[in-house]
C-alpha cells in the first residue's frame, strides 16, 4: 500500500488540495477547492471518501461582522474533512523555484527563506505558496512536506534556451532568464506518453499544455530542452486571459501615448488579453468555439490567433529536438477541443502528422489516447495529472514506498 499524500495548491485565495493514495489497488482520491479566502464569499467545496460531495459557505448567515475565513481556517476544515484518512505527508505545489531547485525537496526552514528570496521572481505566486506552507506547518508540524516546483522541470534547458539576448548583470545579478512554468504537467504527461508508446524515457516530444494558462515545451529523453514561458508565465503562446508574447516596444508605446503606467500594462497583458482581448466575449474556448460556429467573427479570430501562434510556438520548440516522435495535448483546451488540435496539426504540414478525425473527435472527456492516422509524428491526448505528479514526487523525496 503506497503512502498517502495530502497535495496542496495555494494560491493567494483559493486552496485546491487533493489527498492521493492507493489502498487496494485502484487509486483513492478525495479532492477539493477552497475559493474566496480573506473575504466574506469564502466557501469550500469537494468530495468525500464515499464520493459524496459537500459545500460549505463559512459566512452562511451573511454577518457583516464576521472575520473572513484565513487559509489556515480553510485548512482546518479540509483536515477535519479527512480526519479518517491520516496522511503520511503533504506535497505543496510552489510556482517559483529560481535556479536553486532543481527537484522537489521536503521543505525546512532554509527552503522556506529560499522561496521567501525567490519571490521577486513570481510576487503573485511564490507568497500565496508559502502561505499555504506556513499554515500547514502550524497545524501539522510533525508530518513531513514537501515542495514540488513549476520551475524544476525546466532546469535541464541549455543556456542558449534560457538566456534572453540582453546584458550579461541582468542575469548574473537579477535572475533574469528564462525559467518556464507547467514543468509537473509537462513532465507527467511526457512520461506517460513514453509509457503509452513503449519508450521509457526515451524520444522527444512537443507537449501543449492548454488551461487558462498555456505553454509548449519541447522534450528530449525525459528532459526539457526548451519551453515557452520564461521569466514569468506571461511569455509565449496566446492564453485565457495572457496575451502571451508582444512587442516588448509596446510597453513604451503605451506609457508614451495612452500615459499607462507599468503596473497597468501588467494587469492588461495579465487580466484583459488573450482569448479575451480578442474576442471581447469570453476567455472560456467552449464559448468561443460556440460563438464562432454561430458567425462570431471576433471569437473566430481569438480561435484562429490562438491556433496559430500555438502552432508556430510548436514548431519553434522542434529546433530543440535531435528527432520528433510525437506531440501531446493536453490542459482543459488539449483534452477537450477536438477543432482547436485539428486546426493547430493542420497548421504543421511540414511536420508530416495525419489525423484521424474520428479518433480525434472521440477524445474528450478525461479520454486518454493516440489521434494520430500511423503515418508521421504520433499525436496524444493525455489528461494532465498535476496533483497526481506531485503526490508521486513528494513520496520519492521522502523514500516512501511507491
Ligand atoms: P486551469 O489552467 O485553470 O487548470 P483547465 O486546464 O481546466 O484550466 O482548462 C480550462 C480551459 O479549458 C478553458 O478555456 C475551457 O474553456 C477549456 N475547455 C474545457 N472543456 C472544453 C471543451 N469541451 N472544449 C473547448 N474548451 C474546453
Amino acid at each position: 500500500m503506497s503512502a498517502c499524500i495530502l497535495v496542496i495548491n495555494c494560491g493567494s485565495s483559493s486552496i485546491k488540495y487533493a489527498l492521493i493514495g492507493s489502498g487496494t489497488g485502484a487509486e483513492q482520491r478525495i479532492a477539493g477547492l477552497a475559493e474566496n479566502l480573506g473575504t466574506a464569499q469564502a466557501r469550500i467545496k469537494g468530495t468525500q471518501a464515499d464520493g459524496s460531495t459537500f459545500n460549505y459557505q463559512f459566512n452562511d448567515n451573511n454577518d457583516a461582522q464576521a472575520k473572513p475565513a484565513s487559509h489556515a481556517d480553510a485548512l482546518q476544515y479540509i483536515l477535519k474533512q479527512l480526519s479518517n484518512h491520516q496522511p503520511a505527508a503533504i506535497g505543496h505545489r510552489v510556482v517559483h523555484g529560481g535556479e536553486k531547485f532543481t527537484q522537489a525537496v521536503q521543505i525546512d526552514s532554509q527552503v522556506m527563506a529560499s522561496i521567501r528570496q525567490t519571490s521577486a521572481l513570481a510576487p503573485l505566486h511564490n507568497p500565496a505558496n508559502l502561505l499555504g506552507i506556513e499554515a500547514t506547518l502550524a497545524l501539522f508540524p510533525s508530518l513531513p512536506q514537501v515542495a514540488v516546483f513549476d520551475t524544476a522541470f525546466h532546469q535541464s534547458m541549455p543556456p542558449h534556451a534560457y538566456r534572453y539576448a540582453l546584458p550579461e548583470t541582468l542575469y548574473t545579478d537579477y535572475g533574469v532568464r528564462r525559467y518556464g512554468f507547467h514543468g509537473t504537467s509537462h513532465a507527467y504527461v511526457s512520461e506517460r506518453a513514453n509509457t503509452l508508446a513503449g519508450m521509457p524515457d526515451q524520444g522527444g516530444w512537443l507537449t501543449a499544455h492548454l488551461g487558462n494558462g498555456c505553454s509548449t515545451c519541447a522534450i528530449w529523453n525525459g528532459q526539457s530542452m526548451d519551453t515557452s514561458m520564461g521569466l514569468t508565465p506571461l511569455e509565449g503562446v496566446v492564453m485565457g486571459t495572457r496575451s502571451g508574447d508582444v512587442d516588448p516596444g509596446l510597453h513604451r508605446f503605451l506609457a508614451d501615448n495612452l500615459g499607462w503606467s507599468l503596473l497597468k500594462i501588467d494587469e492588461v497583458l495579465n487580466r484583459n488579453s488573450g482569448l479575451l482581448g480578442l474576442s471581447g466575449l469570453s476567455n472560456d474556448m467552449r464559448t468561443l468555439v460556440d460563438a464562432a460556429k454561430q458567425g462570431n467573427e471576433k471569437a473566430q479570430l481569438a480561435v484562429d490567433v490562438f491556433c496559430y501562434r500555438l502552432a508556430k510556438s510548436l514548431a519553434a520548440m522542434s529546433c530543440a529536438l535531435p528527432a520528433l516522435h510525437g506531440l501531446i495535448f493536453t490542459g482543459g483546451i488539449g483534452e477537450n477541443a477536438a477543432d482547436i488540435r485539428a486546426k493547430t496539426i493542420s497548421l504543421l504540414p511540414h511536420f508530416g502528422c495525419t489525423l484521424d478525425d474520428g479518433k480525434n473527435q472521440r477524445m474528450y472527456a478525461g479520454a486518454e489516447g493516440r489521434i494520430d492516422a500511423g503515418a508521421g509524428p504520433q499525436i496524444w491526448v493525455i489528461p494532465t495529472d498535476e496533483e497526481g505528479r506531485i503526490a508521486v514526487e513528494t513520496r520519492q523525496v521522502l523514500g516512501l514506498i511507491e
